[in-house]
């Protein structure tokens, strides 16, 4: 088996892991980054087919390049044996990473919540409707309602409009009374105060509902229509595409998986982005939902730690602090409703990848009963769609992991298995 060892191992190469990477390399670590997508930027800074890398994540993967990191992209870290041994499956098979510390920057996926025609073709995650797009999808003249809860829904509406795209409405379920004081207490952020004025002036002709969210979507074989549930009334919009997500769900899986304390759905940190595994550190979006500042924030402080400087470290603090600050806001602004809850019908299918309806799941206790008596969340996607569904329809905690992350062949498990098995024998 391929092996490669650093100091410090980095997963996620979004801005927390870059930001993370850049500065534990400045600090004199030999630096391994590794992400499961083709290019480096993660999420926000996702590198397009169409429209090149973005500026930020080549000026950060440059300061980490410049003092030696290597960056491994397009593998996926599938399983562990412990904090300092990882295995990584790439397309040309397993490879061992050992280091003496890790940060994960493993960052968060969107939070769907199934109602009626979900699963309908043309129905799209938020910033999954934009990352397709990206990278090719026409969206040039298309109708497309944009639905759920977060800034992002602004972002990507406004983007979706920039790019030829007739967006017919933005439909979020916070009351409009708690996303106005939210925009209020911008003040403090001029950052984003300006990002917020400069989209509301591209949505400027574009109706935008609070207190709103979709019933159901129909068509056939296709998505046609959505009924809206705007402040008590419903309304009906002939549509091209859905895009609808309920804000984002930590990607806590691999931290599961070493042991790492979860709660409030995120990897748990201390003041120094430590987790309660010693040598495991944990920057951005896995720890709770706070942005791409939030992100940036953190990855300094876990690059300072994670080289050894924590003097460094603490004088990032403050302005980590700060942005923390920011993400607490947030969340309260855009907390889900609980009518939410009422969104599924019986036959609303909750796990698409082993068709399980929601009347099914309704009936199991906990995630292990529901995964021992439905299969929900043992597809190829292993959680990662219904998961944060569960999480806020039953109160579910994502906590529940195992190995290999994500399917891989049974060559690569069998020697992913002997590997760990060499691991073990090594440490008794
Ligand atoms: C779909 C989506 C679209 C978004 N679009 C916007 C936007 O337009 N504007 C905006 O302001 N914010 C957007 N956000 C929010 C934004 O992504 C975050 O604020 C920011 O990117 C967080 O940075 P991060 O480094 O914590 O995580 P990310 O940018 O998500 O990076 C995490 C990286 O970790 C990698 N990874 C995870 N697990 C593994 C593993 N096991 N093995 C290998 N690699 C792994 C992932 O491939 C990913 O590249 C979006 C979020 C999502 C989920």
């Amino acid at each position: 088996m391929r092996e490669l060892a650093c100091d410090v191992l980095v997963i996620g190469a979004g801005p927390a892991g870059l930001a993370a990477a850049a500065t534990a390399a400045e600090g004199g670590s030999r630096v391994v980054v590794v992400d499961e997508n083709p290019e480096a930027g993660g999420q926000i800074w996702r590198s397009a087919m169409v429209h090149g890398p973005h500026p930020e994540t080549s000026a950060l993967a440059a300061r980490a390049l410049a003092r030696g990191a290597r960056f491994l992209t397009g593998a996926t870290v599938v399983d562990a044996a412990g904090a300092n041994t990882l295995f990584a499956v790439d397309g040309a098979g397993p490879i061992m990473l050992r280091a003496g510390r890790l940060v994960l920057a493993l960052g968060a996926t969107e939070r769907f919540l199934p109602f009626p025609g979900w699963t309908l073709p043309g129905v799209f995650g938020v910033g999954g409707l934009q990352a397709l797009a990206k990278n090719g999808l026409e969206i040039g003249n298309r109708t497309i309602a944009v639905a759920g809860s977060g800034p992002l829904l602004l972002a990507v509406a406004a983007w979706l409009e920039q790019h030829g795209a007739h967006v017919l409405g933005v439909f979020e379920q916070a009351p409009k009374a708690s996303v106005v004081r939210f925009g209020l207490g911008l003040w403090r952020h001029p950052r984003k105060l300006a990002q917020a004025v400069a989209l509301l002036r591209v949505l400027r002709q574009v109706p935008r509902h609070h207190d709103a969210w979709p019933l159901r979507a129909e068509g056939d074989g296709y998505v046609e229509r959505v009924t809206f549930s705007v402040s008590g009334s419903e309304r009906t919009l002939q549509v091209d595409y859905l895009a609808c997500a309920f804000g984002l769900a930590p990607t806590t899986g691999l931290g599961a998986l070493l042991g790492c304390d979860i709660a409030g759905g995120g990897i748990v940190v201390d003041a120094l982005q430590h987790t309660s595994i010693p040598e495991v550190l944990c920057a951005g979006e896995s720890t709770g939902i706070g942005g791409v500042d939030c992100a940036l924030a953190e990855g300094v402080v876990a690059g300072h730690v994670a080289s050894g400087h924590d003097d460094r470290a603490r004088a990032a603090c403050r302005r980590r602090d700060r942005e923390r600050g920011f993400a607490e806001t947030l969340g309260q602004a855009y907390a889900l409703r609980h009518e939410l809850r009422g969104l599924p019908s019986p036959e609303t299918i909750i796990c698409r990848c082993e068709d399980v309806p929601w009347s099914v799941v309704a009936e199991s206790d906990d995630v292990r009963d529901a995964k021992l008596k439905t299969r929900a969340g043992m597809g190829p996607c292993q959680g990662r769609v219904c998961g944060g569904a569960l999480e806020f329809l039953k109160r579910w905690p994502r906590d529940s992991v195992r190995p290999p992350l994500i399917p891989i062949t049974l060559g690569e498990l069998a020697e992913v298995g002997a590997a760990l098995n060499r691991t073990e024998d090594q440490t008794r």
